[in-house]
């Protein structure tokens, strides 16, 4: 099973990997690890990244991709993997179906998981650190016994600027628009299953098991 997966921050993407990987045995290859991978053996694509990363330069498509094929290579993939943060632009896109077409493989699925904007905003603004001793809580999904106060040491704790409204919407708006034509591309080819994510962990992973049943 060759799929990748897709979804904007906070929409539970981590969580299904997960679940993904378990159940059917696929690696989840997520852009950072391929790139701490490739870095930490050396190769030559490694060392090549390594040095845009350490200028604090992107790194340009020729070398993602060809990381990217490194890893597809990997005797862990062979019956498949699921692709996390890869392809982010439809130039990716095109150069990962020209990868997967030479290695005699195909894509099987593209799983968006979706969820409406304003439940993402709910989400991810309800995190709460505690500024002493790090513990982090979620006004909804895991509180501190006191409301704003952190239940270890009594701290009042804080929201980060990253988690406010105004930022998490805008981080939010930038990804939906990049994402957009990737979208597209893979409705138009035909791999694309949108998940409802707005429900609980477990019937979303029911759903996506429904929609890549082969
Ligand atoms: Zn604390």
């Amino acid at each position: 099973m060759n799929l990748i997966l897709m979804g904007l921050p906070g929409a539970g993407k981590g969580t299904q990997a997960e679940k993904i990987n378990e159940t059917y045995h696929i690696p989840h290859i997520s852009t950072g690890d391929m790139f701490r991978l490739a870095i930490k053996e050396g190769t030559e694509l490694g060392r090549k990244a390594k040095a845009y990363m350490d200028q604090g330069d992107l790194v340009p498509d020729d070398v993602t991709v060809g990381i990217v094929k490194e890893r597809l290579s990997k005797d862990d993939c062979r019956n498949g993997f699921l692709l996390d943060g890869f392809p982010r632009t439809v130039a990716q896109a095109e150069a990962l179906e020209s990868i997967l077409t030479d290695m005699g493989k195909s894509l099987d699925y593209v799983v968006r998981v979706d969820v409406p904007e304003d439940h993402l905003v709910e989400r991810l603004t309800g995190r709460r650190i505690c500024p002493t001793c790090g513990t982090t809580y979620h006004v909804i999904y895991n509180p501190p016994e006191q409301e704003g106060i952190c239940d270890r040491d009594g701290s009042k704790l804080i929201q980060r600027e990253d988690d406010q409204a105004d930022t998490v919407k805008n981080r939010l708006d930038v990804n939906m628009k990049q994402t957009k034509p990737l979208l597209n591309f893979y409705s138009e080819k035909g791999y694309l299953v949108t998940i409802d994510g707005d429900q609980d962990i477990d019937q979303v992973f029911q759903a996506i098991q429904s929609a890549i049943k082969q």
